[in-house]
């Protein structure tokens, strides 16, 4: 393996959209997400996207729940 051809991957900061910051590593020094670890639904287990769109309340109207 020759040296220079791989980047160069240094601790990059991430800031999600809820506010939460933790490091990687990344090429660049900065990143911003939408979703973290701290907020995503698969890891805090709620269920805050689902409710979105109000599928579900459509659901309930439309069979009279
Ligand atoms: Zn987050």
């Amino acid at each position: 393996m020759k040296e220079g051809i791989h980047p160069e991957f240094k601790e990059c900061k991430v800031t999600c959209a809820c506010g939460n910051t933790f490091t990687v590593l990344s090429e660049k020094p900065e990143m911003r997400v939408d979703v973290c670890s701290e907020c995503h639904p698969f890891f805090t287990g709620t269920q805050k996207f689902s409710n979105r769109g109000g599928r579900v309340e459509k659901f309930k109207n439309k069979y009279g729940l």
